[in-house]
């Protein structure tokens, strides 16, 4: 009698496997979850574990094992790839070089690359930064626009002069509103594209509501020879 009762007692204790542990897990109590106990891990942690993720190994810490796994798969070179300036670098690839970006066309899409050791190496355009006075609070600026991402081109810059230098980024003011021309194209008043908007701008020196809002002439260079008939026989008259 007494053995039989040892047993069911013994069951019931295996059954609730209050002690018992599971990789870096022990069991502690139980959930108000069915089927789930509640596990101390090594690490200090507590967790609400079900009891097939126990015995199956499935789970064996609070997840702060997967956590130090990926913190050393995500630092290469005492880096973090999720540091800002690897995410430089991502971007000026990605801009140059895949064609589905959507800044492409004003980047590898205009002939503007990277070079091959920036390119194939996180590390050489790191310690170039470096170098270079890279600051979290600065970005990367091409000195010549036309010109593509390398060590000869390249300098850190606050935002701001980076912004006149961007032809991405070119200010226009029109009825009364001052935004980029990437924003203007986005624009209900805006009825053009963006490459007529900036032919416009900087080679027919129209006035930005015009350029905006003007529809698109089949052959904007006929308006600009024109022009230039216009400009020169005002000047000899
Ligand atoms: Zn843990």
């Amino acid at each position: 009698m007494m053995t039989l009762l040892y047993h069911i007692v013994m069951r019931k204790i295996r059954k609730y496997l209050n002690g018992q542990k599971f990789g870096k897990l022990t069991v502690v109590g139980l959930s108000v979850r069915r089927n789930h106990r509640i596990c101390q891990c090594d690490c200090g942690n507590k967790t609400d574990v079900s009891i097939s993720n126990l015995k199956d190994n499935h789970t064996t810490s609070c997840g702060c094992v997967a956590r130090e796994n990926l913190r050393i798969r995500s630092t290469t070179h005492g880096e973090s790839k999720n540091s800002r300036l690897y995410r430089i670098w991502i971007n000026i690839k990605d801009r140059c070089l895949r064609t589905t970006h959507k800044y492409y066309k004003y980047y590898g899409g205009r002939g503007i690359n990277v070079c091959k050791e920036w390119e194939n190496s996180y590390i050489t355009f790191s310690q170039w930064a470096r170098a270079n006075g890279y600051r979290d609070n600065l970005q990367i600026d091409r000195i010549n626009n036309n010109k593509g991402y390398s060590p000869q081109n390249c300098r850190w810059t606050s935002g701001k002069i980076n912004c006149n230098n961007t032809r991405r980024n070119l200010n226009l003011t029109a009825w009364g509103t001052t935004q980029t021309l990437s924003e203007w194209v986005k624009d209900k008043r805006a009825i053009v594209s963006y490459d007529t908007i900036w032919l416009r701008i900087k080679r027919l020196g129209w006035k930005p509501e015009e350029a905006l809002s003007t529809p698109k002439l089949k052959n904007q260079f006929d308006i600009l020879k024109s022009k230039i008939v216009a400009t020169t026989l005002l000047t000899s008259a």
